[in-house]
């Protein structure tokens, strides 16, 4: 497993492309947007230069590291040669089953095609490539080269040998990976998800503010981030979407995203990443303040 393709090069993509590259392997990051990859590269170098700072990697494997990475706006390019396909773009049915079957074409037969999807279904998906059995879910975690977790997702028809080639690949890449079934929203966002929903309905009904909701998960439940800060780190676009492949999923009213997550994503206020949710991150800093809509 020498190449890997990553596809999408946003909040997860950069991050997934930075340990495939650290540990050794080369790696094609694509993308539909140039500045998305230069802002890729960037947060990337940026990553890097800090983990030179703490004497954890030297200056040699950061230049190392970078001059393994190469970036594509066309995917032919980018998978012609890949062993691994690991897709890392938006959340959102339609896109993935579009990409997949692009991938399915391009990459060599025998390359196994991953996602990072964090809840749309590994069986769907595989079901329209022409290998099933070589279909699996790699769902990193933000921010990836910092979290140990890898979600190794079997659909229903991903093969035993697929699997064990993810699980041992992912521990080549110092990560603990964990199998689990192909259910809406796995494990990890099936538990998460609804959590942020209802901290979020908790808002929504005026319980308390946006800080005192935080403040109580971090001081009283031991959680090193309040979920509200959570779900602007994760975007809050990516909660809508994966709440609404719950929702759908079960078809229970309990999964029903809260009508105030679907404003602030209708308004384009999606968390960190577009410098305003609950929080505001575009006054210049590296600290964040409330959001003036969440102001008392
Ligand atoms: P993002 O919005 O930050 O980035 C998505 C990127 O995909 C963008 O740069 C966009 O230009 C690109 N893209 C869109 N269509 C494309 C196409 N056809 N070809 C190539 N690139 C395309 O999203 P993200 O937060 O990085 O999420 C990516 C995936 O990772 C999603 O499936 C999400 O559910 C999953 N995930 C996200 C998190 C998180 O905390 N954000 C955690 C785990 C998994």
């Amino acid at each position: 497993m020498k190449n890997i393709t990553v596809i999408g090069a946003g909040t997860m993509g950069n991050g997934i492309a930075h340990v495939f590259a650290m540990f050794g392997h080369q790696v094609s990051l694509a993308d539909i947007s140039q500045p998305a990859l230069d802002k890729a590269i960037a947060t990337i170098t940026k990553n890097l230069d800090r983990m030179v700072s703490k004497e954890k990697i030297s200056k040699a494997d950061k230049n190392a590291t970078l001059g393994r990475i190469s970036t594509h706006t066309e995917l032919k390019n980018a998978i012609s040669n890949a062993d691994l396909v690991v897709e890392a773009a938006t959340e959102n049915v339609d896109l993935k089953l579009r990409i997949f079957q692009q991938m399915d074409e391009l990459a060599p037969k025998d390359a196994i095609l991953a996602t990072n999807t964090s809840s749309i279904s590994i069986t769907q998906i595989a079901a329209v490539t022409s290998r099933p059995e070589k279909v699996i879910g790699m769902h990193f975690m933000n921010p990836v080269p910092i979290m140990k977790l890898i979600e190794v997702i079997r659909g229903y028809a991903t093969s035993d040998e697929t699997t064990q080639t993810i699980m041992e690949m992912s521990k080549g890449l110092k990560k603990v990976p964990v199998e689990v079934n192909d259910y809406p929203g796995f494990v990890a966002n099936r538990i998460l998800m609804p959590m942020i929903n209802e901290a979020i309905i908790t808002l929504f009904e005026g319980v308390a503010g946006v800080e005192e909701i935080d403040t109580v998960m971090k001081l009283g439940m031991a959680h090193p981030m309040g979920p509200l800060q959570l779900a602007d780190f994760i975007g809050l676009d990516v909660c809508l979407s994966i709440l609404r492949v719950l929702y759908d999923g079960f078809g229970q009213d309990k999964y029903a995203p809260c009508p105030l997550l679907v404003n602030m994503v209708t308004a384009g206020k999606l968390g960190r990443k577009s410098g305003e949710g609950f929080y505001s991150y575009s006054h210049g800093t590296k600290e964040w303040v409330l959001a003036d809509n969440f102001k008392k």
